[in-house]
């Protein structure tokens, strides 16, 4: 199998709870390889876009307003069929509803304060992953 790119999010509600690391072995542990990563704190202007997808949703201004108000940790994957293997290891939107093993089991507040992002299909890692790195800023 071809290996993927993903990107993911470590959001606020988990860097504010110094969870960076234990979110990190996790990804580690799932054979998933962190080949690009930088903390940023985003413009609301720049959780706007990425949100874009979900501007009619009613949770839209609170969801941006969060993913700005605080730094987060982006982070391109890499792995045979790393897009689903990392929605597997992150487990349902609502933590109320994620599998034992997974981050937001772990970790999750809500379902709003779910503790990372990954990408849903390989277009959108690809869209993703080129708003917040350059070529040279990922190295497999
Ligand atoms: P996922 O992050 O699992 O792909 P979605 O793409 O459906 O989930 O939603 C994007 C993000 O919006 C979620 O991770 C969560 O932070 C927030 N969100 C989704 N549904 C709700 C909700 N019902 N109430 C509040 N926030 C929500
Ligand atoms: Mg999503």
């Amino acid at each position: 199998m071809a290996i993927e790119h993903t990107f993911s999010i470590i959001k606020p509600d988990a860097t504010r709870r110094n969870l960076t690391g234990a979110i990190n072995a996790m990804i580690e542990a799932a054979g998933l390889r962190i080949i690009a990563q930088k903390r940023v704190h985003m413009t609301r202007a720049q959780a706007e876009t990425f949100y874009a997808v979900h501007s009619a949703r009613p949770f839209y201004g609170e969801l941006t307003q969060q993913m700005s108000a605080e730094p987060v940790v982006v982070q391109v994957l890499a792995g045979d069929n790393a897009i689903q293997r990392y929605r597997d290891l992150m487990g349902a939107t609502n933590p109320a509803n994620a599998a034992d093993g997974t981050i937001r089991k772990a970790h999750a507040l809500s379902v709003g304060e779910n503790s990372v992002h990954g990408s849903d299909s390989a277009d959108n890692a690809k869209i993703e992953i080129a708003q917040f790195f350059a070529g040279n800023e990922i190295v497999g």
